[in-house]
């Protein structure tokens, strides 16, 4: 049928990726992708030829016009990013806007997804998440949003964020500050590739596991087992009160 479809694509591992979501992608009149060359890849992959067109960030709005003007014609429209889930800390949340306001049906093709893919494998409470994509670079604003992100929760939840590989250490280092010592955090590294890593333990031991390589590399999902904020403070123990503790429970 005509519309838009969000399509998921991998995350790492091409097999990620479903067999309507092939389909969609053979069957589509055009891909808006985020990156061309990034999309081609996995289209030759799939030996699907169909035409691609680019749709970023940059030119997502002017697109938007040109891609509606098609459908409302019958067209197909494919929208994918270069790793994942549409829209989710990528372009197309505006082109999924721009179709519903010009009465467009509008398709999700689910699929991979690096925030809940890290989520399930945590062991973290998956009942009540907070999907919180990328903090801010700069350390004085990503205080801030982690310190409004604590004031807000009204109870225990599991934060998710994306970060940087270089940036993850300053991160851990806020994330102890505003949640304390002993909150427990995650760190999940390449997911679905051939290096995928989960490191489990307080912000300071997962720092710690870290720091062993040269150099930290690769896509990150850091969450964190987040109590609301009055209980945070009221639990937090400095470490050498939690191993004692784990040490009597020994
Ligand atoms: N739309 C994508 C999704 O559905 O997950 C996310 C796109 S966002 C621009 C890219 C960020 O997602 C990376 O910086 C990293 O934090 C996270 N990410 C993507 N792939 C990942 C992977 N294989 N392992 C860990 N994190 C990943």
């Amino acid at each position: 049928a005509p519309g838009l479809y969000l399509v998921s694509t991998p995350i790492g591992n091409l097999e990620d990726i479903t067999l309507r979501a092939l389909r969609v992608l053979r069957e589509a009149d055009r891909i808006a992708c985020e990156d061309t060359r990034q999309t081609q890849k996995l289209l030759n992959h799939y030996d699907i030829s169909t035409p691609t067109v680019s749709c970023h960030e940059h030119n997502e709005r002017e697109r938007a016009t040109e891609l509606i003007a098609a459908m409302q014609g019958g067209a197909r429209i494919a929208v994918v990013s270069d790793a994942g889930t549409p829209g989710i800390s990528d372009p197309g949340m505006y082109l999924a806007r721009a179709a519903i306001a010009a009465g467009i049906p509008v398709f999700p093709v689910p699929g991979a997804n690096a925030a809940i893919s890290a989520l399930i494998a945590s062991g973290l409470d998956t009942e009540r998440f907070f999907y919180a994509g990328f903090l801010p670079p700069k350390s004085g604003a990503r205080r801030d949003a982690l310190e409004q992100l604590a004031a807000s929760l009204t109870g225990a939840a599991t934060l998710v964020f994306y970060e940087a590989p270089h940036r993850i250490l300053e991160t851990l280092a806020d994330v102890e500050s505003v949640w304390g010592c002993a909150a427990r955090v995650v760190v999940a590294r390449e997911l679905t590739k051939l290096h995928e890593e989960f490191a489990r333990g307080t912000a300071a031991e997962v720092a710690a596991f870290l720091k062993e390589k040269d150099r930290i590399r690769g896509e990150i999902v850091l969450l964190v087992a987040a109590a609301p904020r009055s209980a945070a403070s009221a639990t937090a123990k400095p470490l050498p009160a939690r191993l004692a503790e784990l040490m009597q429970a020994e």
